[in-house]
């Protein structure tokens, strides 16, 4: 049979059909199938950790990053993706929790694993060394049991989670996401997105059964990347909403890559922002509504966001999005329920053995969401997220798409505050572009003009930037109260 679909299978099978074509490049330079399969594989063989154990990885987006995630698994361990974002004590708790085995990290990373106890610390020699020092390996015989994948969840309500990815059970469904966003063989792709998030690893995971080109970058510089994507004549790209946005702040460029594919998810992809780009590169941007719970719940097309910019789309083949009431039956078309989906890629619980709820088979996405009468998904906003002022709910993710139309306004986050008189009120977040000034009664007369009362914000605040997280998330307990 064919184990482990996973990474590892997917590498072997490309690196034994094209082995001279070039998997990764990095600023480090590039490495071709063959080469990141002998490295991935040294690697598995030269680690000091038994099938079954868990090992860190905290690291950048990079080969290196590639061939330590796929070494891992073909040894049949266990790789958790650690968010570089983690304070040195939620590394230190997450270790405990997750039960490393091993870390292996960026040396940029070195102070920030000092507090991690008990664990095989991995600096960048030191896997040299270990790659260096491993027999060059025949092929590595298949462990019983390949590698799993963990993603950690980010963490903005507390400890983050150790979720398992699961392996698909063949090509099937990510066949279901390439039908609707068309990556194609061969092509060379761009993983702007972190490959520690459940984004940038469901970009690596179909740029390898493409056997794409891959191309990463450590950090997510607009202008470098604009430079990479012309340098490298990437057609395809995978990326955060607030990465497109912020090429959207480069002024236009003379030398424009020639995209086809620009596919992007893991947060709202703002309507405005979403024709801005397509205005300027094309259409073809991708929107992908998921979770690295639900993996996947709907995308929208370049002509899903012409006909509705805001929309995360339609479910691909083999995918169900219902929107059900509290009591877990359908509320009508056009009406805001919470968000549940179905589909083959559903993760395979948390490593602490929490569960999510499910219905009927159907994941709870915790957000809220609705399904338009064209079959367009919209998503509303996270039920964690809702604010209740004076008893009427109010989106914020709705409030913050009609702010961020204004266009002095580049980027903006809505929360609610407690309120003596009416439970909750709106505080309104603002950063404005260059050279902008807004006052806060235009702010507000903006809401008023669209919605109703209780959806204006009273507190208008502007700032600098927002604390956003790794993947591009606005941090909002981070937000100045
Ligand atoms: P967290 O700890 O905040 O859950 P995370 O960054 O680890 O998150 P994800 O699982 O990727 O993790 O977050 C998924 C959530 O992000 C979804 O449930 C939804 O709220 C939001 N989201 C993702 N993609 C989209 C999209 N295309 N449109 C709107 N919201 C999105």
């Amino acid at each position: 049979g064919r184990w482990g679909f996973g990474l590892a299978g997917e590498l072997r099978q490309a690196a034994a059909r094209s082995p001279r074509r070039i998997a990764v490049i990095d600023e480090q330079g590039q490495l071709t199938y063959a080469q990141l399969l002998d490295r991935a594989e040294r690697l598995a063989s030269g680690l000091p950790v038994a099938p079954g154990e868990r090992v860190g990885l905290l690291c950048r987006n990079s080969a290196r990053m590639i061939s330590a995630l796929i070494g891992v698994t073909t040894l049949g361990a266990d790789p958790v993706l650690m968010n570089t974002g983690l304070s040195p004590s939620q590394l230190a708790t997450v270790a405990k929790d997750q039960g490393l085995r091993a870390l292996l990290f960026d040396d940029e990373f070195a102070e920030r694993v000092a507090l991690v106890e008990g664990v095989e610390k991995l600096s960048e020699e030191r896997v040299e060394e270990l790659i260096a020092g491993a027999p060059p390996v025949p092929r590595m015989p298949p462990p019983e049991r390949p590698g799993r994948t963990i993603v950690l969840t980010s963490g903005t309500t507390g400890v983050p989670k150790g979720a398992r990815r699961p392996t698909p059970g063949g090509f099937r469904p990510l066949c279901s996401v390439i039908d609707r966003i068309p990556l194609r063989a061969q092509e060379r792709v761009m993983i702007a997105a972190p490959l520690f998030h459940t984004w940038g690893f469901a970009g690596l995971q179909i740029a390898l059964a493409l056997r794409a080109t891959i191309v990463l970058r450590r950090k997510f510089d607009p202008a470098a990347v604009l430079d990479d994507l012309v340098r490298h004549e990437c057609t395809g790209m995978i990326a955060v909403p607030v990465m497109v946005q912020q090429l959207m702040e480069l002024p236009v460029a003379s030398a424009k890559p020639a995209l086809r594919v620009v596919a992007v998810s893991g947060s709202a992809l703002p309507g405005g922002l979403a024709t801005r780009f397509m205005d300027r590169y094309g259409d073809v941007l991708y929107n992908l509504y998921g979770s690295t719970e639900a993996s996947w719940a709907s995308i929208a097309t370049p002509a899903d966001l012409r006909s509705a910019p805001s929309t995360a789309g339609r479910p691909p083949h083999g995918t169900t999005v219902a929107v059900l009431d509290e009591a877990g039956g359908p509320v009508p078309v056009g009406e805001v329920g919470r968000l549940f989906v179905g589909n083959e890629m559903l993760f395979d619980g948390y490593t602490d053995g929490a569960s999510k709820s499910m219905h009927e088979g159907l994941l709870a996405t915790g957000d809220l969401g609705h399904v338009d009468p064209s079959g367009l998904v919209f998503v509303d906003g996270r039920e964690d997220d809702m604010i209740i002022s004076g008893g009427e709910n109010v989106y914020p993710a709705e409030v913050e798409g009609l702010l961020a139309d204004l266009p002095q306004v580049r980027e903006v986050a809505v929360i609610g505050v407690p309120d003596e008189e009416y439970g909750q009120r709106l505080a309104a977040y603002l950063v404005l572009r260059e050279g902008e000034t807004l006052d806060p009664e235009a702010v507000r007369d903006h809401v008023r003009r669209h919605r109703a009362r209780f959806s204006v914000p009273r507190d208008v605040i502007f700032l600098e930037a927002l604390p956003r997280n790794a993947t591009g998330k606005v941090v909002t307990r981070e937000l100045p109260r």
